[in-house]
């Protein structure tokens, strides 16, 4: 999509620091990360956000958290654990308006996040 700052960042127009890519699948560490590892997780086809998903781009997603596992192992993620956040819309905190997974850990977490 044009305009769209992590459709750019997926092809490799805009630089970033890849951390995983795949056919359906591109992830980079956070531009401001909140935690020792904070890594982003995108869809390389456009998707709004979750809101956003119809069947036909679901299709893409069937491996989503075999994928998020597979990123959180390679950082070093497996024995501690991490946290998965997706904010869907303005109201959550969503900024950037293509899909995106924030696999965050490295350190000790709160709940509630807010
Ligand atoms: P959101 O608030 O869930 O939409 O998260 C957007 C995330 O994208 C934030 O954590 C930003 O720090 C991150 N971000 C924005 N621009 C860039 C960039 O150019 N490279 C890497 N991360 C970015």
């Amino acid at each position: 999509m044009e305009d769209c700052l992590f459709c750019k960042i997926a092809a490799g127009e805009i630089p970033s620091t890849k951390v995983y890519e795949d056919d359906h699948w591109f992830a980079f560490r956070d531009i401001n990360p909140s935690a020792p590892v904070h890594v982003l997780l995108i869809p390389r086809q456009h998707v709004k956000n979750i809101l956003a998903l119809t069947d036909e781009t679901n299709k893409n997603f069937s491996d989503f958290f075999l994928v998020v596992k597979k990123i959180a192992e390679q950082e070093g993620l497996g024995d501690n654990g991490f946290r998965l956040v997706i904010n869907t819309g303005a109201e959550a905190g969503q900024t950037v308006f293509h899909f995106h997974a924030h696999i965050i850990g490295g350190k000790a977490m709160g709940w509630p996040p807010f």
